[in-house]
């Protein structure tokens, strides 16, 4: 497995001049953003293969659309109900196959080689999104992971959701908005 995960970084080293420029926002694990993009291309190939037999790829779907499509002040809405901290098991990155991103230096000493870079995707920055995709997670590494809920906010009608969603997009654009003035001075 570790020969053929460093058989496949051979190309991108041998590529990398090509591909990566000086002053690069890519950490050293990863040698190119074209083998960056192909890792995350293979990995969503392959998610999606076992979508007939993995109640898993469908828990994956569902966080990264949330995780895209949900504006903040909803999608992190139980952040404030979440507890416990990453033991830096890396068991969720190895659900399905290892991820092509996951190092592994020793036990409970594991680190995602994009997670602080802006390539990293949401659906693995904002985990755990809610009680359910906790529970669906905890589900495929035996219970190991050690975040946990305590209390939860209260339900939404469609009415408060579609507020709140709109009042979030706002909020977005606003932001952005406010960037765009900030890097233009
Ligand atoms: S956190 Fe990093 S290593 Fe883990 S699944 Fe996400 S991208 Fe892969
Ligand atoms: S399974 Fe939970 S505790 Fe283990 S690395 Fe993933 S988020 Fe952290």
């Amino acid at each position: 497995m570790q020969q053929s995960q460093n058989g496949r970084r051979v190309l991108p080293v041998l590529t990398n001049s090509i591909n990566k420029s000086p002053g690069s926002d890519l950490p050293p694990e990863i040698t190119s953003r074209r083998w960056m993009y192909s890792q995350m291309t293979r990995a969503v190939l392959k998610k999606i293969v076992r979508a007939p037999f993995s109640i898993h790829t469908w828990a994956a779907l569902r966080r990264t659309l949330m995780s895209n499509f949900l504006p903040e002040n909803l999608s992190y809405r139980y952040k404030a109900y979440q507890r416990g901290e990453c033991n830096r098991c890396g068991l969720c990155c190895k659900i399905q196959f290892q991820c092509p991103f996951f190092v592994d230096e020793g036990p409970y000493n594991t680190h995602c080689s994009v997670y602080t870079t802006p390539h990293a995707p949401s659906a693995c920055l904002k985990f755990p999104l809610d009680p359910l995709d906790l529970k669906l997670l905890q589900r495929e590494v035996g219970n190991a992971c050690t975040f946990y809920y305590e209390g939860a906010p209260q339900k939404l009608s469609i009415l408060e959701f579609a507020r709140l969603y709109t009042e979030g997009i706002r909020q977005q654009f606003a932001k952005r908005k406010l960037k765009e003035i900030t890097e233009a001075d």
